[in-house]
């Protein structure tokens, strides 16, 4: 879809990435870190610096305490951290549980590993995570299950009691949790993000996933890492040896900066996607689309049934071609029987950017 809206000049709201960079301060410590330091391959689990001041943070925000030196692994982005993670717990004729819709590399590398996926498809417009679903889908055989929240694409932020029934479901197995937590900080309306990892019984089974791309708005950089108990890194660790082994030792250095110094950032950034999430919401609601609710991350889900009968897929490629302006069909995110009358715009965006899309949508659906 990026690819048709470039050709198409078309406005970008389709994939998720902040159109206006991080912290000058956050770079500059990289490009700092990149003229007087080594650049040669760091430790593979990553600097020390930059472990502690991870470790740091899941204190601070979770009271959770993991060991920097055992139990933290920085990668290349969370999307290494994920592949890490499934192909250390796994392996070829396991059983992985995804929740759709869902972020779309989970399946493609569950599968690349040799498991089987199993899916627990939520249902709209509330898309609740029930303990009923979960102990459908979730067996002795399950090996692990996927947890993305706050999730993408549908904006949940799974709630204290949905998160209390993962952990009644998982503790009856010997099934590990992947949380894939790359949205924490962006959460919306006074909501907290929930940790798993943090529930009784949970600490020893999950994996916690996070993305400095997202916390400070440097998804080029691809820095990520996972966290969990010391013989649940330890696999994790050795696939990661053998995926990229290390990541550029100046973006660490940076991000171990951003994590101890530009907080404020990160937490000043919800309020501000939280206003930007509203702008869009008014204007696709006067164009006639139904945004369902959004409590986290950068997207915005939208009902077309009232301007379309079309499927998503046709509609988005329709409103790329002749509108201007990308989306992303939901059913793209989902598998089996789906419903297709669902599109996600990304909202982190600039308010003019957000402003010209709407534009053109409201000139062509007027047409
Ligand atoms: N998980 C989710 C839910 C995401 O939305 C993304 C980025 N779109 C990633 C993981 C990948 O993060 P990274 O860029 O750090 O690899």
């Amino acid at each position: 879809m990026s690819a048709l809206a470039n050709q198409h000049s078309a406005v970008n709201l389709g994939q998720g990435f902040p159109d206006e960079d991080g912290p000058e301060a956050i770079r500059q410590a990289a490009a700092n870190a990149l003229i007087t330091e080594s650049n040669q391959y760091p430790p593979m689990r990553g600097l020390a610096d930059l472990r502690g001041a991870l470790a740091a943070h899941a204190q601070r925000f979770y009271g959770l305490t993991y060991d920097p030196a055992t139990e933290i692994v920085v990668t290349s982005g969370a999307t290494e951290a994920l592949t890490a993670a499934i192909l250390a717990f796994a392996p070829k004729g396991s059983e992985v549980v995804l929740i759709d819709p869902s972020y779309d590399s989970y399946r493609p590398i569950a599968e690349a590993s040799g498991a089987t996926v199993r899916t627990i498809a939520l249902a709209p417009p509330d898309w609740r995570l029930t303990e009923d679903a979960l102990r459908r889908a979730i067996t002795p055989n399950t090996a692990a299950l996927v947890l993305n929240t706050p999730m993408n694409p549908i904006g949940r932020v799974f709630d204290a009691e949905e998160l209390a029934a993962v952990a009644r479901v998982l503790s009856e197995t010997d099934a590990v949790a992947i949380c894939d937590e790359v949205y924490e900080h962006l959460v919306f309306d006074g909501r907290q993000h929930l940790a798993l990892a943090a529930l009784p019984g949970m600490a020893a089974r999950t994996l916690r996933i996070g993305s400095a791309g997202k916390m400070f708005s440097l998804t080029g950089w691809k820095v990520g890492w996972v966290m969990g108990a010391a013989p649940l890194i330890d696999v994790v660790a050795k696939a990661h040896q053998f995926l990229t082994f290390t990541t550029p030792p100046a973006l660490q250095r940076g991000i171990a900066f951003a994590l101890e110094t530009q907080m404020d950032f990160t937490l000043g950034l919800n309020a501000d996607l939280q206003a930007r999430r509203d702008l869009l919401k008014a204007g696709l609601t006067q164009l006639g689309f139904q945004p369902l609710a959004c409590e986290g991350t950068y997207f915005l889900t939208a009902d077309i049934r009232a301007l379309t009968n079309e499927p998503d897929s046709d509609f988005c490629l329709r409103l790329v071609r002749e509108a201007g302006v990308a989306a992303i069909p939901l059913s793209a995110f989902m598998q089996g029987a789906k419903p297709d009358h669902f599109i996600r715009f990304a909202f982190c965006k600039k308010r003019a950017v957000i402003a010209e899309a709407l534009e053109r949508l409201e000139a062509y659906l007027k047409r």
